[in-house]
Parts: C-alpha cells; structure tokens; sequence
C-alpha cells in the first residue's frame, strides 16, 4: 500500500489554493532564517513523519516565497494553474510512464502529439507535416531552434560544429527579446557574440530596416546570417515583433525564422487576440509554453517546426541499448533534446479535455480584458504607459517619478515591502517604468484596484 502522504500532500496544496486570496502576496526572507531551520529540522539522522514533513513544507513554500498563483501576482509569467493540470502532475508522477521511447509509453506519447497537433494548428502550421514535442520551457524550446537552424543552414555544422565553417554564423534578435539567446549562443558553440542585437523602433518593436542593413553588412564582413527571431509577446513589454515582414526578410536571405511566443502564443487561442499575430504561419519554428498563459504547472514548454527531418538529423543517435523503435512509432529522444523523461503534456491535454477550447479562450480573453481595465484604471489615475500592447501588461511611469534617481526603486521597495500585490521594473530603451501583468486567470476587477491603489499610495508617500 501506498503511504498516506500523497492524500496529506493534496489535502495541504487544496487548503493553500482555497486560502490564496487572503493572503500576502510575497515575504521577505534572508537565506540565513531558511537555512537555520533547515539545519535544525532537517540533519537527515531521523525519519521524520509523513504528517510532519508535509504541514513543514507546505509552511515553508507559504511563508518563504513569492506567490507566483496569487491573483494578485503582477509580475512574470507565472499562472495560477489550472486544476486539472495539477491533477495531471499527481497522475503523471504515480504512473510515471518514461518518454525516451514509444514502446515504453505509448500512451503517453500518443496523448502529448495528439495535443500538439491540436496547438500547431492553432498556431497556423501545417497539420501532419509539423514536428512538435514538449520542452522543459522556452529556454530549451529555443535552444532546439537554434540548433535546428543551424543544422538546416549550416552544411557540416552536425559532425564538425562551428570549427567546419568558413563564415562565422550569427543570429538576430532585437533588444527587447529574451536573453535565453544569450546563453544558447555560448552553448551552442556559436558564441555570445555571433548573437546580433537588432534595435527596436518607437513601438519597441523590431526595426525591419535595421535589420535588412545588418544583415547585408554582415554578409560583406565574412559571416554567416543563419537565423531571425521574432518575438511575439516580449517579457518586459508584451510587443509583438512585425511577423510577417521579419518573415518577408528571411524568405529574400534564406534565414531560418523562429518566432519565441513562449508567451503571447496562447493569445493565437483568442479569436479577439489572433489578428495581431499575422505571418506566424511562416514560421520555421515556434516556441511556446504551456506553463505561462496556457495556465498549466511549471516546466512546460513546446516547440514546434515545419521541418520534422531536420529535428531527426539534429537529435538522431543509434546506440546499442536502446530499444528498437516500432513501425510506424517515432521515440522522443531521436528528435529532442531530452532523453528520459517526464510526461510533461499530460497537464495540457487534461487542462483542454476539460475546458473545451472555448473555455480556454474565455480564459485567455477574461485576462485579455483584465489588462484593459488595468491600462484605463492606471491612466485615470495619472499614471503614463510606456508600451502599447493588446496583450494584458503595462510598463508605466508618473509624473512624480520620472526624471526624480531612484524613485521607481523606491515606489517598487514600498509596494513589494507591504505585500498587497506584487510587480517588478524593467528599463524600456531610456526610460525606467514599473511593469504589472496579469498572469494569473483568477485576477479581477477588485484585484487590478489594489494594484493601482498601492501605486497610487507609494507614489504619494515618495515626499514623505
Ligand atoms: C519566459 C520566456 C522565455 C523563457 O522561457 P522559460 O519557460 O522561462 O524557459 C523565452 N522567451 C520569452 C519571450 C519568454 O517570455
């Protein structure tokens, strides 16, 4: 028989998720406080009891964290996740099925392509001839990209790496996109600095020409333009790069386009929100979480590309352990970067069996509409935007703040200190703003007041 601390651990995580609402969004612990109780509960010389060890670390997880599910949890894109993705996470932990091959899972591999092939029509590719898996995030969903671009444009690239190249190859992004590039260049091998930063216009959104110019003189210096990305959804802004034009450019150069949507993607659900995503059916590849809009537990991603036989000659292995795989089957592990491992996308099949895709695009449009309030609420409050987006985020800044060294520090320390709600800064070009997202599809109207009546009172205690 199983041990009761599977029931104690759900009757604990229940009893969090039903109180979430009353309580602090965040604490402010110093590593010493946690490591002191550690040490003395925790010398690993006795058992400790099933009862105890969970009501501890539950109160650990409560007391000393940010309350990423809170609804008034302004900040990353950290959801309140769905139940039925967390019921998956509880069954995909007891059957524990291991991915690396079809044989071993066959269920649960069928399940994850089967809800792939639902998202990677949603997204505009075309269906059965688009490769997708589930990733540990975007950061790996964007590593595959790389790696897959400079496969598909790189001859030799797989068996001599960069060394077998003549023209050192280089990829684009602009300076609003997210630095997982930064370290898929060192990783790759290509290097950080074959990652070429592309400014962005007024919208921060990226400047097309700038980008044509580089890429001309790029290729007169000796190197080798392989791929573009494009964001749709950038983090501090939620700006959606001009798709179809970044799509214009790679088609004239022969440039691999990969469009990071790890989260704006779940907008495409959206039949409001998916216009603003024009030419995301060019893509070569897309990155997309299911763990930030799509509202499912932490460590979900997906990627997805229109050039499944590229995936197989980047991941391709033969060993001798290995099972031979089945007819008709493809094994995980000839086509991605993991090896063994979990069932990642049991949490969105779940998730959409339940809600429908009108249930999920409610979700999405609910949080579409709370960031409207949120952008008309901030303004008749005085407070000025530093980004437009369709997307539910603001970067804002107040006549109180701007221009005045480390005020915007200062009215964040405030906010975050009493732990009503919880944002976070960013720097916009020159300009510093506050930046509040709604993230979480519990968040409403009431929520979105607190926020602006704690800005509103930091603001006013900045003379004082
Ligand atoms: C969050 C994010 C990533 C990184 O994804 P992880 O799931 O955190 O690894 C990449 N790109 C964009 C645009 C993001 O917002």
């Amino acid at each position: 028989m199983t041990s009761g601390i599977i029931r104690e651990s759900l009757e604990q995580g229940e009893s969090y998720l039903d109180g979430l609402r009353e309580s602090r969004v965040s604490g402010s612990p110093t590593p010493e406080e946690i490591r002191s109780h550690l040490g003395a509960r925790y010398p690993f010389t006795e058992p400790v009891g099933a009862k105890r060890l969970v009501s501890d670390v539950g109160a650990m997880l409560e007391r000393w964290a940010v309350h990423t599910v809170h609804p008034r949890y302004f900040g990353y894109f950290n959801p309140t996740p769905l139940p039925e993705a967390i019921a998956a996470d509880v069954l995909a932990a007891c059957y524990n099925p291991q991915l690396a091959v079809w044989s071993h899972g066959p269920a649960a591999v069928e399940i994850e392509q089967h809800v792939l092939r639902w998202m990677a029509g949603r997204l505009g590719l075309p269906e059965g001839r688009t490769a997708a898996h589930f990733t540990s995030g975007g950061s790996e969903a964007n590593l595959t990209a790389t790696i897959a671009a400079l496969t598909a444009k790189l001859p030799g690239y797989g068996v001599s790496g960069v060394s077998g190249q003549n023209d050192e190859p280089v990829v684009y992004h602009s300076a609003a996109a997210h630095d997982s590039f930064t370290k898929i260049c060192h990783m790759t091998g290509i290097g950080r600095r074959a990652l070429h930063v592309v400014p962005v216009d007024g919208s921060l959104r990226l400047d097309v020409g700038a980008l044509r110019e580089r890429i001309v003189a790029d290729r007169g210096d000796g190197c080798r333009p392989v791929m573009v990305v494009a964001t749709a959804g950038t983090t501090a802004a939620g700006v959606i790069d001009p798709l179809d034009e970044v799509a214009a450019v790679c088609r004239e150069h022969d440039l691999w386009f990969h469009i990071d949507a790890a989260w704006g993607g779940a907008a495409l659900l959206s039949p409001v929100l998916r216009r603003h995503f024009a030419g995301i059916e060019a893509a070569d590849s897309i990155t997309c979480d299911a763990h930030k809009w799509l509202s499912v537990t932490m460590g979900a991603g997906m990627f997805f590309s229109r050039h499944p036989r590229i995936l197989e000659e980047a991941f391709r292995v033969t060993t001798d352990y290995m099972p031979d795989p089945d007819a008709g089957s493809v094994d995980p592990f000839t086509t991605s970067a993991q090896w063994s491992r979990r069932f990642i996308g049991l949490r969105l099949f779940m998730a959409l069996a339940a809600l429908g895709e009108s249930g999920y695009a409610e979700m999405i449009d609910h949080q579409a509409e709370m960031g409207r309030y949120m952008r008309r609420r901030l303004t008749e409050e005085g407070w000025i935007h530093r980004s437009e987006t369709p997307l539910p985020v603001c970067c804002v800044s107040h006549p109180a703040i701007d221009g005045a060294p480390d005020a915007v520090d200062r009215v964040l320390r405030d906010v975050l200190e009493r732990g009503r709600v919880w944002i976070s800064k960013v720097e916009l070009g020159e300009y510093q703003a506050l930046r509040a997202c709604v993230t979480s599809r519990l968040t409403r109207e009431d929520d979105v007041d607190v926020l602006v009546e704690e800005l509103n009172d930091a603001v006013a205690g900045l003379g004082t």
